[in-house]
């Protein structure tokens, strides 16, 4: 079985622009392409091949909120956005991984 995001991970497909960004035991965080979105969203991925929260171990569901407050106060002062949207949709692609969406105050 082939998973998009488990290629990505062991570096045999296309790597994300800039490549990876943070990497710890259970995530690894990387820039979603600019031309198909907005500067400064990010993307969110479980090193693990799980589908959603419901299988996530009690290390990788605890870390996942540590983790979340990194990113929102890192994208805040790196876009100056006043909100960040976040999406969990695993369509496509049933691997774990969340957008994060920067919105300015305009
Ligand atoms: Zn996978």
């Amino acid at each position: 079985m082939s998973c998009f995001i488990c290629e990505k991970h062991s570096g045999n497909t296309n790597q994300p622009p800039g490549g990876y960004i943070y990497e710890d035991e259970y995530w690894m965080v990387c820039h979603f392409p600019a031309q198909q979105s907005i500067l400064g969203r990010i993307v969110l991925e479980s090193k693990r091949h799980f589908l959603d929260f419901s299988q996530m171990t009690e290390e990788e569901a605890s870390s996942y909120g540590v983790l979340l407050k990194k990113l929102y106060s890192a994208i805040k002062e790196v876009t100056e956005a006043e909100r960040v949207y976040s999406l969990v949709t695993i369509d496509g692609v049933p691997h774990f991984h969340a957008h994060f969406i920067p919105r300015k105050s305009d």
